[in-house]
């Protein structure tokens, strides 16, 4: 059933030679094609038409082709329920493996030369869908997530008609989930050109993409150059290259679900072990006798279904080379060095339990992949197909300057005198400070998402009461600080630190009953969440948060170049579990960063938000718990029942010890094994250590504040509430305060008289909001005080207090 190739003792391996003398497009349906599209071009409608009514048999109305899309939305809502769901997740997926692929701007340059690259979405797409047998719905979420990942805003789908003048359900009921609203009931060649050049009833477009007959890809062919197309597409194929340890039945399966594509499908196996060839055959027989397509599988495997031996599983993987497979499969023990060597493939499928099947629906990656030998110089679909890349030059003075001679050079040599006249001038017009005023610094710029953003401050020094931080109002008690004096007494500096912070693991492993291994420390809980994303956040990945969050969420994630998207908490600031699963399934983010309670609005998250953002398919949800000692549910027990939850703790707050910097994860050992290899060498100081674990010793003493911090809290509640301002419930060390105000102008108003609180009115929904932090009882008082007195004034343009 398998043709067999040997390649073993140096007889080459060069698998070109399987692939059959053909051209894809026969020469008679090329030259037919370029007349239906030349006769659709110079003619529009009038010869559009007539195509359809040929080759369509279907009679398009006089404002032609073009279908109502409440026909897609009708067909969406009555397909049966498993093809919804199944459509809905293999979009999702989809999609967000194509939202990861979105290029960013890039900025660069230094001496005065700035240039840049600016990705722009192309504005209209056209994408072709297959009728009759190769009807496929999945071709059309892999046209149109690549497409809408890259921010293109209108999609036309063209698909041929049946009787009804409709093409095929399935397709349209994809079209309708998907929200197509520009559906044109048109196939083959003059389709491809009516998109492309457009006509009385059809807007072109800019590109077409999608899968079709050889009159499709014919006429794919002769409009390129006029508007964009994907790569002309082949029969598919399979190359699996397998060791001994390999199931047959799995092979002949996924060699059978190859073959049954169509009649010129190629399904070829690859393996050094003979005894595997003789296996996979037997079981080969079965699966095929036992094959839905029969026909078409056996049609296929005896025209393009070889076994081929080799001597070894790096020649296989030469030999894939040179074949340059649509699909490679490496089902091989240990498959990752033999990925090194792999330079042409589609996409290759990893071990024994990663079919291709899979990938052609919901793996994530595109299914539209080059065949017949392309990928050695082409990829298969990606968001890159639907972007194209505006470049964007900035001289300065000294850029200029230091251009001019290579410029003067180049110019006269080529015989082009105004190029070097364009120079010229303008360093005569203003020899000495052409442009001033007008550049910036001559020197190295930072990369745009660090352009994009502003160092963190905050006022700390020369307040009356400093009540913008969250800070503990106490300090650590002065026992404690003895003890640490004493020790410092002895202290050996000039060593470095124990790069593994043993000490204060095995501190904090006692204390909260956890494995030494899975804890991880660093400088503040935000070196925790930087170690995170450095590890797991940085460039292609996604992360959600939700807004009003910790402002330093989109900073580190910026920082380290992950992808920041952010959805907004319900009501009374709370992340309700069904919007949760909902942002999850969506994003499919790899990390998801929240805080419980949370910063700035005080409140705590539900556990079964942090459960549902896990059922929803969220890589690693880190829950900071910077503030749980105040208030809410301790949810580190989840951290301990999932490896994908990561727990954030500081010394800050509760701990009374902001100055020592320390924070840390409760995690599992695999993550922290995989922290360390981005941590700095002894990144821990070894004071903080001996302070942080001198506090460890003395926890009940260090955190019986926490029981203060909370009386304070009400009782600043309570005077908040008699000045009639409204105060969101907190299970913070902090309260969020929402006055009748603009929130900047009541932090400047009370900053002016000495007390400094947060100004939150950046956030939306937060306008009239500042938020302030729980401190001592004398404090509370002069904050109250002065914030009676910026109610009472008012602002200068007028306004009130809010009540409720
Ligand atoms: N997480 C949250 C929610 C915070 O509010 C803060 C500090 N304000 C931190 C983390 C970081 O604190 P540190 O680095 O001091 O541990």
């Amino acid at each position: 059933m398998l043709k067999l190739v040997d390649l073993r003792g140096g007889k080459g391996k060069d698998l070109v030679f399987l692939r059959r003398e053909r051209s894809l497009i026969p020469g008679d349906v090329g030259e037919r094609a370029r007349e239906i599209c030349r006769a659709v071009r110079e003619k529009g409608d009038a010869a559009l038409f007539e195509f359809i009514r040929t080759f369509d048999r279907w009679n398009p109305p006089p404002s032609g082709p073009r279908l109502d899309p409440s026909l897609a939305r009708v067909a969406w809502e009555e397909s049966p329920e498993p093809f919804r769901r199944a459509v809905e997740e293999c979009y999702q997926r989809v999609l967000s493996y194509h939202l990861r692929q979105v290029p960013e701007e890039r900025w660069e340059g230094h001496g005065g030369i700035i240039t840049g690259e600016l990705p722009r979405p192309l504005s209209r797409v056209g994408v072709y869908a297959p009728g009759g047998r190769a009807a496929y719905p999945s071709s059309v979420i892999m046209a149109v997530a690549p497409a809408r990942a890259a921010g293109v805003r209108e999609i036309a789908l063209a698909s041929p008609p049946g009787p009804d003048g409709l093409p095929a359900r399935a397709v349209l009921a994809v079209a309708g989930f998907l929200g197509l609203e520009e559906i044109y009931a048109m196939g083959g060649a003059h389709a491809v050109a009516a998109l492309a050049f457009g006509t009385e009833s059809v807007r072109p477009v800019e590109k077409v993409v999608g899968p079709g007959n050889q009159w499709v890809q014919a006429a794919k062919r002769e409009v390129s150059g006029w508007v964009g197309t994907d790569a002309l597409a082949g029969p598919t194929e399979v190359l699996i290259l397998a060791d001994s340890r390999a199931e047959p039945r799995l092979l002949a399966v996924d060699l059978v679900a190859q073959a049954e594509h169509d009649p010129e499908a190629m399904a070829i196996l690859v393996t050094p072990d003979e005894g595997l060839v003789e296996r996979v055959v037997r079981a080969l027989e079965e699966e095929v006798r036992a094959a839905g397509r029969r026909g078409v599988v056996e049609e296929a495997l005896s025209r393009g279904g070889y076994a081929v031996l080799v001597d070894s599983l790096e020649e296989g993987v030469e030999a894939a080379n040179a074949f340059a497979p649509e699909h490679l499969e490496l089902v091989v023990e240990d498959p990752d060095p033999l990925l090194t060597g792999v330079r042409a493939a589609g996409t290759v499928f990893l071990g024994s339990s990663s079919p291709v099947a899979a990938g052609d629906y919901c793996a994530g990656p595109n299914h539209v992949l080059p065949t017949a030998g392309t990928a050695r110089f082409s990829s298969g679909l990606r968001v890159d197909d639907f972007v194209v890349r505006v470049n964007v030059v900035r001289l300065e003075p000294d850029g200029l300057r230091s251009l001019a001679p290579a410029v003067e050079a180049m110019a006269a040599t080529e015989g082009l005198p105004g190029h070097a006249r364009a120079i010229r001038a303008r360093l005569e017009l203003a020899p000495e400070g052409l442009g001033a005023g007008g550049g910036s610094s001559a020197g190295l710029l930072p990369r745009a998402p660090v352009r994009a953003s502003r160092p963190y401050r905050v006022r700390q020094e020369g307040a009356r009461v400093k009540l913008n931080t969250n800070e503990s109002p106490f300090p650590l008690p002065r026992e404690i600080l003895e003890e640490v004096a004493e020790e410092f007494r002895e202290f050996p500096l000039h060593r470095y630190p124990d790069p593994l912070f043993s000490r204060s693991r095995a501190a904090l492993a006692r204390f909260h009953r956890w494995d030494p291994e899975g804890i991880w420390v660093a400088n503040g809980s935000n070196e925790c969440l930087h170690h995170l994303l450095l590890a797991y956040g940085g460039p292609g990945r996604t992360i959600l948060t939700f807004e009003p969050g910790y402002s330093m969420y989109p900073r580190l994630v910026r920082g380290v170049g992950g992808r920041i998207v952010s959805r907004p908490l319900g009501r009374g600031f709370t992340l309700e579990p069904e919007a949760a699963h909902r942002a999850a399934k969506e994003v499919r983010p790899d990390l998801v960063l929240l805080s419980s309670p949370n910063n700035p609005t005080g409140n705590s998250q539900p556990r079964a938000a942090v459960e549902a953002l896990l059922a929803g398919g969220a890589g690693m949800v880190v829950v900071d718990q910077a503030y749980v000692e105040f208030g809410g549910e301790d949810l580190s027990g989840l951290a301990r029942e999932d490896p994908r939850v990561v727990v954030v703790r500081t010394f800050s707050k509760a701990w009374r010890l902001a100055g020592v910097r320390l924070g840390y994860l409760l995690t599992g050992a695999e993550v922290t094994e995989v922290l360390a290899r981005v941590a700095l060498p002894y990144h821990l100081s070894s004071l903080a250590q001996l302070v942080v674990c001198a506090a460890l010793a003395r926890a009940d003493l260090v955190l019986s504040a926490v029981a203060l911090v909370r009386e304070e809290r009400e009782r600043l509640r309570g005077g908040l509430e008699a000045l009639g301002v409204m105060v969101h419930p907190s299970d913070a060390n902090f309260l969020l305060v929402e006055t009748g105000l603009p929130g900047r102008e009541v932090t400047r108003l009370l900053e002016e008289r000495g007390v400094l609180v947060r100004d939150v009115s950046d956030y939306p929904g937060l306008e009239r909001c500042f938020r302030v932090t729980v401190g001592t009882r004398e404090e509370n008082e002069i904050f109250l005080e002065e914030l009676g007195r910026v109610l009472a004034g008012g602002l200068p343009g007028g306004g009130g207090v809010c009540q409720g």
